[in-house]
């Protein structure tokens, strides 16, 4: 089944305290819809500029990403530049061009309308309503964000809530929604709001589900070596979702195994600036480092 992605689709420019690397290939949709690829069909639906580089455009095809969705418009490229500290965890942003993303309306092509599977990436509340307004009855729907919209746009976060079955954000978002400083608190609270499924993202320390099935403790996979985390939750939740999308069974019984899959998608993503590393993973690759985790967790 198809994978509908809607989000930012950007040029990011990543300093970290070893190395600058400007206008690589971001957003959160084309991470997330790279990791997904893995698994099979991604259409993706965002928005960019006439500067958009050509082989960005490429390495999207190249991972069979259906860009029917995808507007270039004359304009300029959502341009985001951050900067992380030696800990390579506590990041600032330094610069964002909105460029054409400012007036970003998602328009879904007619064949999107029937997405069995929509991931709504990081973009404004509003818009993530916007796309689920088009959509013909989707069987799943998960939903992503960021501390920007818990900030300026948290009566449509809330009201979106209530419209999607799965909802994924980090544990200082999760305290931010919910003042709660105990992650299993603030994931009963968050139920409260409405999605089935809940996951706050711990980044380097997992993740944790809580379901109609109870909780689930995700490891992420052990680096040694970070090179850029930008995109990881993306990429977590891409392959996450194109996990669900491509395997038998109902979500009860895949989520599990979904978020191992996108746990390892993301340690991909750590690895290389951008989606440099990423774009060269192989399904062995992904493979391989399944069943490590699963050796690294089971007593
Ligand atoms: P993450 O590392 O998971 O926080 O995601 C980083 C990605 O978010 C980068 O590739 C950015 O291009 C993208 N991004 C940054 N700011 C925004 C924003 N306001 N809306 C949507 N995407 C954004």
């Amino acid at each position: 089944m198809s994978v509908l992605i809607v989000g930012s689709t950007a040029l990011d420019s990543i300093k970290t305290p070893k190395a600058e690397n400007p206008r690589l290939l971001g957003g959160s949709a084309s991470h997330a819809a790279i990791a997904a690829s893995f698994f099979g069909p991604v259409k993706l639906v965002g928005v960019v500029g006439k500067d958009f580089p050509k082989r960005y455009i490429q390495l999207y095809q190249k991972h069979g990403i259906d860009l029917k969705g995808l507007q270039i418009q004359e304009g300029k490229t959502f341009h985001w530049s951050g900067e992380y500290e030696l800990n390579m965890n506590n990041r600032r942003t330094l610069l964002t061009e909105l460029g054409v993303f400012e007036k970003f309306t998602p328009h879904l092509p007619d064949v999107h309308k029937n997405s069995p599977f929509v991931l709504l990436a990081n973009i404004a509340p509003a818009l993530q309503h916007h796309v689920l307004d088009q959509m013909r009855r989707p069987k799943f729907v998960i939903a992503d964000t960021m501390d920007l919209w818990l900030n300026i746009a948290l009566e449509d976060l809330v009201r979106l809530l209530k419209r999607v079955d799965a909802f994924v954000l980090n544990d200082s978002e999760a305290h931010q929604l919910t003042k709660e400083d105990n992650v299993f608190a603030a994931l009963r609270k968050i139920h409260q709001l409405g999605p089935k499924y809940v996951i706050i993202k711990k980044g380097s320390h997992g993740s944790v589900l809580s379901s109609p099935r109870g909780f689930f403790l995700c490891p992420a996979y052990p680096l040694h070596k970070v090179l850029d985390p930008t995109g990881a939750g993306d990429s977590f939740v891409g392959g996450l979702v194109g996990y669900l999308a491509h395997t038998k069974g109902n979500v009860d019984r895949n989520i599990r195994r979904a978020m191992i899959h996108g746990s390892v998608v993301a340690s991909f993503c750590c690895e290389g600036f951008g989606v440099t590393r990423t774009t060269k993973v192989s399904a062995k690759d992904i493979d391989r480092r399944v069943r490590e985790l699963e050796a690294l967790v089971r007593f």
